[in-house]
């Protein structure tokens, strides 16, 4: 049985005023709520004003990325053991963003995974194909390419606890989202992927988010697809209503 996960990324967006009302109204809106679990990432400069307002709750608390290494001279980056002592519990890692404005190979968001899951955080991977790629009918390819390159090295046990999120990039911030069918498809085949990679067990555990223009409108259809384990949200995710009536897709 696998809970369904809601995240919110919030890319380079909010102040400490904004994440103060966001957090203080989001609080009352999932109090009741059950059986999901809910995480926002905020930047980086707003994680221990953040965290200390989550404290009393159960809303988790994530970074949008992290560097591989422990420390050192990498000026302007952040550590996995930083962010697990800023309170965070998960980190998104290979979102298309960083792969297309910042160059982020496979290769390095699998250093990036291994560094966030030896330090206690929970990786949620990024793949997703562009439009030109599912035009050119080549949207299995790129996403099998991306997950054996940013998914190598990790065992059956460690797949399993990790999170994958498919976010076509043509969904991303454009307001058209993928057909319950298009998601449900692509969901179906990367659990396929990590049955070859890890075992059945492991292709049975992980949970794969669905990322891409999901609002309060479309949450529940979407996240009712038999593999579709819940949602990475971008631009919903920084309007505390739309966020919560996300997470309460059931209610
Ligand atoms: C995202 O950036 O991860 C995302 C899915 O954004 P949006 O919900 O705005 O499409």
């Amino acid at each position: 049985m696998r809970t369904p996960l809601i995240l919110g990324n919030w890319k380079m967006n909010k102040t400490s005023e904004e994440t103060i009302s966001f957090i203080e109204e989001l609080k009352p809106l999932l109090e009741d709520l059950s059986g999901v679990e809910v995480g926002v990432a905020p930047p980086y400069t707003l994680l221990h004003l953040a965290g200390s307002l989550l404290a009393d709750t159960k809303v988790l608390l994530g970074a949008q990325n992290c560097h591989w290494a422990p420390h050192g001279a990498f000026t302007g980056e952040i550590s996995s053991s930083m962010l697990l002592e800023a309170g965070c519990a998960f980190a998104i890692l290979g979102h298309s963003e960083r792969r297309q404005l910042f160059g982020e190979s496979d290769a390095r968001v699998a250093q990036r995974a291994r560094a966030a899951l030896e330090a206690g955080l929970l990786p949620v991977v990024c793949v997703g194909e562009t439009l030109a790629e599912r035009d050119a009918g080549r949207h299995f390819d790129v996403v099998a390419a991306q997950l054996a390159g940013s998914l190598a090295g990790f065992s059956p046990e460690e797949l399993a606890g990790m999170v994958i999120a498919y976010e076509p990039v043509w969904a991303i911030g454009t307001g058209r989202t993928a057909s319950v069918e298009q998601a449900q498809e692509m969901h179906g085949f990367i659990r396929g992927l990590i049955g070859k990679m890890g075992g059945e067990a492991a292709g049975s555990r992980t949970r794969i988010l669905y990322g891409g223009s999901v609002t309060p409108q479309n949450a529940a259809s979407l996240l009712e697809q038999t593999d579709v384990d819940g949602a990475l949200v971008g631009g919903a995710s920084l309007d505390s209503q739309k966020f919560a009536s996300i997470a309460r897709f059931r209610v």
